[in-house]
């Protein structure tokens, strides 16, 4: 099987999404992981064009999560791609087959932004939906994928394992990294982040011991011990801070700040150009993340 990287080119900018191509090694058959949002449609198809793949030969489309920037296109794919069956997980299944829940709750974050960020969401066929739950195989592309439940960013997230190659499609549950870079951002939006989840799924990932992370956000990346390291200190840091923060009073937008100029000043540390900032913005950005990890602080103290 060989792997390709689409990139989406997400308002015009490089290296932020990414959608990825599995070819089998004869070129008969074909499947994507993660369609991207409607706006970048075109940039898909062009993609598969670029590797001469007929909208016919391909059989499967994997989501990790239903997020409208990794599945957002996921109708408008269906209709585009005749012969691919979904893959999803459970809780994702509702979303993919009727999305507009999904949109309402997206419009609360996104507000008016909506369309030209992430353009329409079409459902997708119940019947060419199929779930998948722990540890289940779906042949694609002349291999296998195995999903593995990982949640934390999402209740309702996958990754998918290519086992041939130790290849793990991790969708956001390894956060976001650009190439050339060592520097982890991880991706804390509302409503639905768990870190304690979270750091659960960092593990199931560790024992999963992938030859290579292929993150959505953006690329390939062999370190994977270091990465997940990195990224499950991050996580516990930041959260710590944010309720360092309320403890003390702080409002959401001071609460932003301070967390920007904290990650800033670590992806400095890490010797990361400052300048990358704005594009790890462009895939989570600080007031979206402070919101997320505001409202899990205060739903684990509500919970005590
Ligand atoms: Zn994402």
């Amino acid at each position: 099987m060989k792997i390709e990287i689409i990139d989406l080119d997400f308002k015009n900018t490089q290296q932020v999404i990414a959608s990825f191509l599995l070819l089998s090694d004869d070129g008969s058959s074909a499947a994507i992981i993660e369609t991207g949002p409607t706006t970048c449609l075109e940039r898909l198809t062009t993609g598969l064009k670029d590797h001469g793949v007929a909208h016919e030969d391909i059989g499967q489309v994997f989501v990790t999560h239903i997020h409208l920037d990794h599945a957002g296109a996921s109708g408008h794919v269906s209709e585009l791609l005749p012969n691919a069956t979904f893959y999803v997980h459970e809780v994702g299944y509702p979303h993919l087959v009727d999305p507009s829940k999904l949109v309402k709750s997206a419009t609360r974050i996104y507000g008016e932004g909506m369309d030209e960020l992430w353009g329409e969401a079409r459902p997708v066929p119940e019947d060419r939906v199929v779930v998948l739950k722990e540890g289940e195989e779906t042949e694609a592309a002349g291999g296998v994928l195995v999903a593995h439940d990982t949640p934390g960013h999402a209740y309702h997230h996958l990754a998918y394992l290519e086992p041939d190659s130790g290849s793990l499609f991790t969708g956001d549950v390894a956060g976001i990294r650009l190439p050339g870079q060592s520097y982890v951002r991880p991706p804390t939006p509302p409503p639905e982040i768990d870190v304690e989840a979270w750091v659960g799924s960092i593990n199931h990932v560790r024992q999963l011991d992938p030859a290579s992370l292929w993150l959505t956000h953006f690329g390939r990346y062999e370190d994977a011990g270091r990465h997940l390291g990195e990224l499950e200190q991050r996580l516990q840091d930041w959260l710590l801070f944010v309720e360092g923060q309320l403890d003390e009073g702080a409002g959401r937008e001071e609460i932003s700040e301070e967390l920007k100029a904290k990650g800033d000043a670590e992806m400095l540390a890490e010797g990361a150009d400052p300048a990358q900032s704005e594009h790890y913005d462009m895939a989570g950005s600080y007031p979206m993340l402070t919101d997320g990890l505001m409202r899990y602080a205060t739903r684990r103290r509500e919970k005590r």
